[in-house]
């Protein structure tokens, strides 16, 4: 049997009018702003009216460590969604925007798959309703007015090797890593060291993902760090008076976007900031508003649950008062038998055993996110390859452990394939059972914050950083940054810092190599091994075979 690519589906959508996906949800046409016959912003008149309401229930969706390829965590938080008003709840989807870039080096795009799709899909992963271009050019202001300030003069005195504030594009060009700036002569500067990385990794991303409003928006703009003066004190966006021009720049991309599913239900595509360097959710906006309009919201966090659970409950849950009544983790044959030691190449065919000794990693997921005091429920994303004894293997472990799983077969059939999942996971939420805490309180040192999550979460023995690393977070801590989170950053593939290390590995450390302060975003990032802010394209980029057919329609993407 074939298969229909994601595309493919996507184009046979039958979608409705903006409006009438805004009808479902309450809100007048007067309250949405369309970007074309598909997409539109809620104003934020809108967004202030419905603030009294009672929440609805948040539902998390994340995952074991992903092999490659990606384990379905969107396809699922879309699935679930269709799951939900299939059996006549009143629920929405909030997830993240596509970056640019990735797009054109491997294939994969950010809408989910098969019968769990976001649509209009090649819009939402290509230019969509321009928010990232908005990021791009407020970053981009602000890095230009720093380098307009020194060549005028620099009242700041800006130690001109410590400016902290590099450059973005929205593209993965390695090239731009590393750059030397202002050359050329008297006329453009004083030249100095730079360089540019991804729009997504860019701390203003990070801030309008955390912002509950414009206000909050224009004053974390402010507290930006961009660079250090001689004496090693921090010249803040607010010195260079960037801030009221860049919340000007980001006024729309600060409204969330309306789309719709393939089944027609409501989804917010909102923000998109790194998972490594940033907290990796969709914008704190779109998901306290969303909550106003319908009973349960479903939203995805990225990467596995050790970096993307972990910052969706220590970050945007703590930040913006939020509580998951029940957590999906997102679980494929495929992954077990990776974390079970066998290679991409040989997926293919029954292998009970190795399914089994995966498991191991899932359990290890499944005792941490309980740990929050948040119950815990399985999908068990079904491939069409999957044999009916490898999914049996993983519910049989899953119930070992005291929590249950759920096969659901939402990217073959869609909703229809999802409501065992979408019955049990209401059925909790609404038992509120859940005892929601963040894992470490605001006032513990920034220190034994990361080695909370290292100990705790990644269940490492010990973090190592040298003298340079504690010093700089006790100066942080007496410059009154002490009780912010920390943003951990290492690598998706292992609960430790090796990638290669799958499983469920035990007696590792982990090494900070690095800490960084995003004073805007309000949290320490801990650099733990090699993170890239500024990916590059594979050998063979996906961009070769993207085009224009004779009919004008998109072919290659995905
Ligand atoms: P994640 O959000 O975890 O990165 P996605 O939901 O974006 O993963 O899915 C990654 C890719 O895997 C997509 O191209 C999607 O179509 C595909 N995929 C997801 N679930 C399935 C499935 N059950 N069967 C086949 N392909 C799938
Ligand atoms: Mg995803």
């Amino acid at each position: 049997m074939s298969y229909k690519s994601d595309i493919e589906i996507a184009r046979e959508a039958n979608k409705q009018p903006i409006q009438e996906i805004g009808k479902k949800l309450g809100i007048s046409s007067d309250d949405l702003v369309p970007y074309g016959h598909d997409k539109a912003k809620i104003s934020q008149s809108f967004i202030k009216s419905v603030q009294d309401r009672t929440d609805g229930k948040l539902i998390l969706v994340t995952a074991i460590n992903p092999t490659p390829a990606g384990e379905g965590k969107t396809t699922t938080t879309v699935g679930l969604g269709d799951g939900l008003n299939r059996i006549g709840k009143n629920a929405m989807v909030c997830i993240r925007e596509a970056s640019l870039g990735p797009n054109f080096g491997m294939k994969g795009g950010a809408a989910g798959g098969g019968y769990a799709q976001i649509v209009p899909m090649e819009d939402m992963n290509l230019h969509f309703t321009g928010d990232f271009h908005a990021i791009t050019s407020a970053h981009s202001l602000l890095s230009a007015m720093i380098d307009n300030h020194i060549y005028w003069g620099n009242d700041l005195e800006i130690d001109t090797r410590r400016v902290a504030w590099r450059r973005v594009v929205d593209m993965n060009d390695r090239a731009l890593r590393q750059i030397t700036a202002s050359l050329g002569g008297v006329a453009n500067g004083f030249p100095r060291e730079t360089g540019f990385d991804i729009t997504v990794a860019s701390e203003v991303m990070a801030i309008l993902c955390l912002a509950n409003d414009l206000e909050d928006l224009e004053k974390r703009l402010g507290d930006i760090i961009v660079a250090y003066r001689r004496d090693r004190t921090p010249v803040y966006c607010r010195d260079i008076e960037a801030d009221g021009a860049m919340t000007v720049l980001l006024k729309d991309a600060m409204q969330p976007n309306l789309v719709q599913t393939l089944e027609n239900n409501p989804a917010f595509v909102h923000g998109g900031p790194f998972a490594n360097i940033a907290h990796g959710c969709n914008s704190v906006i779109a998901t306290t508003t969303a909550l106003k309009l319908t009973d349960y919201v479903v939203t995805e966090a990225g990467f596995g649950a050790d970096l993307g659970a972990e910052k969706f409950m220590n970050i945007k849950c703590r930040k913006a008062g939020l509580a998951p009544s029940v957590v999906v983790l997102v679980a494929t044959v495929r992954a077990m038998k990776m974390n079970g030691g066998v290679a991409k190449a040989d997926l293919a065919g029954e292998n009970i055993e190795a399914v089994q000794s995966g498991c191991a990693n899932l359990g290890r997921h499944i005792e941490n996110l309980k740990s929050f005091g948040v119950p815990v429920v399985v999908a068990i994303n079904h491939f069409v390859t999957d044999t009916d004894a490898e999914v049996q293997a993983i519910k049989d472990f899953v119930v070992s452990q005291g929590s249950e799983a759920i096969l659901s077969r939402h990217w073959e059939l869609g909703s229809e394939g999802s409501a065992d999942l979408a019955t049990r996971v209401a059925e909790i939420a609404d038992a509120d059972m859940a005892n929601f805490a963040p894992i470490y309180p605001d006032d513990m040192p920034l220190f034994e914050k990361i080695e909370t999550v290292a100990k705790r979460i990644y269940r490492a023995d010990e973090v190592l950083a040298d003298a340079k690393i504690r010093k700089q977070l006790h100066e942080w801590e007496e410059q009154g940054y002490g009780n912010l989170p920390v943003c951990m950053a290492k690598t998706q593939y292992s609960f430790s810092t090796d990638p290669t290390l799958r499983g469920a590995p035990v007696g590792h450390s982990v090494p900070v190599r690095e800490v960084r302060l995003s004073a805007g975003a309000g949290f320490i990032v801990a650099v733990c091994g090699d993170i890239m802010t500024m990916p590059g394209l594979p050998r063979n980029p996906a961009a070769k075979s993207i085009h224009l057919n004779e009919t004008g329609e998109i072919q290659g993407l995905f």
